[in-house]
């Protein structure tokens, strides 16, 4: 039998909308001996995980825990648990994150209202206020950080007036998690789910989620058994609770990663994490302008730590994407949907957001550009961006 070929896995740059660059210790916390998972070392791993989380996700929760698989798998934890057949959800899309929502809600049997708004646009109140008043939803869904199109949906005002229509509110907050204030408890968020790979800088794998007493109480009250078996909240309270349940075995090492991304967010403070995004954020952002590029999203809801920006007229912009990963060892992301062929997706995620990949990003893309025969003055996109930082 021929041996596989040796595992040699390219050093890139992950400068896409994830997976991001991993945090070194993260990568060594992974690999640490793996033990069960009931383990008593792993059982009190898990009780500080979850105090970890409730930190990020600024919530006293009970049931916030880490459902194993991506942050998709958060979603779909959420929209089964929380809906049943029948059940009147609204999703809102302006993006592939919020049309994702709608067909697994759909799938879940929910009757779902789907309101639109343009890609890189973000819900105003009052247009959600008319359709919870119109449909009363049991469940109002929106991603808070829409990775398609860059766009920073505000969430507080939202929740309140979903919970003016006595509904839930279920945020994606996939991308935001690390990046921006996330606020459960003060925003009364029902449930949240996120992932790994954004701005926690872990490998994908598992997904944070939160439900608050209102959506466990309407996961007991439910009529019908949560269809997927994986995915149902009760059982995966009875092994994240005190009661130690076996449901299914945990990654444990994806566990440690996790727990380790979440100390090193910590130990930096959220405030100061989110201030270094958006430092980052708006150099990156100087220098692509001195480029010519501008950001795709609406003006004054522009994320962080994901820049999506229109591609120049006339340059070919997947022959730059494949020039950066080929000669420079740095990943963006390509347009998606709507945006396909129009934009470029530049992520800053959590230890990704640094000078070092600003200079090293704007350096090589002017580099492709120049080549390509863009006008632009050699060297400004660098100054302006260290404009920025000299300014802070
Ligand atoms: C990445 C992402 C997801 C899906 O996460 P996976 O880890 O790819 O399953 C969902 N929502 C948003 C906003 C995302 O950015």
């Amino acid at each position: 039998m021929p041996a596989l070929s040796p595992l040699n896995p390219p050093i890139r740059t992950l400068l896409g909308p994830g997976p991001s660059d991993i945090h070194p210790r993260v990568l060594a916390a992974m690999a640490r001996p793996t033990v069960g998972h009931l383990d008593p070392y792993y059982l009190q791993l898990m009780d500080r995980l979850q105090d970890g989380l409730r930190q990020l996700f600024r919530t006293t929760n009970r049931m916030t825990f880490a459902v194993s698989g991506t942050g998709s798998a958060g979603m779909e934890a959420a929209v089964v648990n929380l809906v049943e057949p029948g059940d009147p959800v609204v999703v809102c899309v302006n993006g592939v994150f919020g049309a994702r929502m709608c067909d697994v809600a759909e799938r879940a049997g929910a009757k779902v209202t789907r309101l639109e708004r343009p890609w890189g646009e973000v819900f105003a109140v009052d247009e959600i206020r008319n359709v919870a008043a119109a449909v009363k939803p049991k469940l109002v869904g929106i991603v808070m950080a829409e990775t398609s199109t860059g766009a920073y949906q505000p969430i507080e005002p939202i929740a309140q007036a979903v919970h003016e229509a006595g509904a839930m509110i279920l945020v994606d907050t996939v991308t935001a998690l690390g990046g921006v204030p996330v606020e459960v408890d003060a925003w009364g968020l029902d449930a949240v789910y996120s992932g790994t790979q954004k701005c926690l800088s872990c490998p994908p794998g598992l997904a944070p989620v939160s439900f608050n007493e209102r959506a466990m109480d309407a996961v007991k009250n439910r009529k019908h058994k949560v269809q997927s078996w994986y995915l149902d909240a009760s059982m995966l309270a009875s092994y994240w609770g005190s009661d130690r349940v076996y449901h299914h075995t945990a990654p444990i090492n994806m566990s440690y990663a996790l727990y380790e991304a979440v100390s090193i967010i910590l130990e930096e403070g959220l405030d100061a994490c989110f201030a270094r995004h958006d430092l980052n954020h708006r150099a990156l952002k100087a220098g692509l302008a001195a480029l010519g590029i501008q950001c795709a999203a609406q003006e004054g809801f522009q994320l962080p730590m994901l820049n999506a920006v229109r591609v120049p007229a006339g340059v070919d912009e997947a022959k730059i994407r494949s020039e950066l990963l080929a000669r420079f060892g740095i990943e963006i992301g390509a347009g998606l949907g709507a945006f396909k062929g129009k934009v470029w997706r530049i992520g800053l995620m959590g230890y990704g957001a640094r000078p070092a990949n600003v200079y090293l990003l704007l350096a090589a893309l002017e580099q492709l550009l120049a080549e390509q025969g863009r006008p632009f003055d050699r060297g400004a996109s660098v100054a302006a961006a260290g404009e920025v930082y000299s300014a802070k």
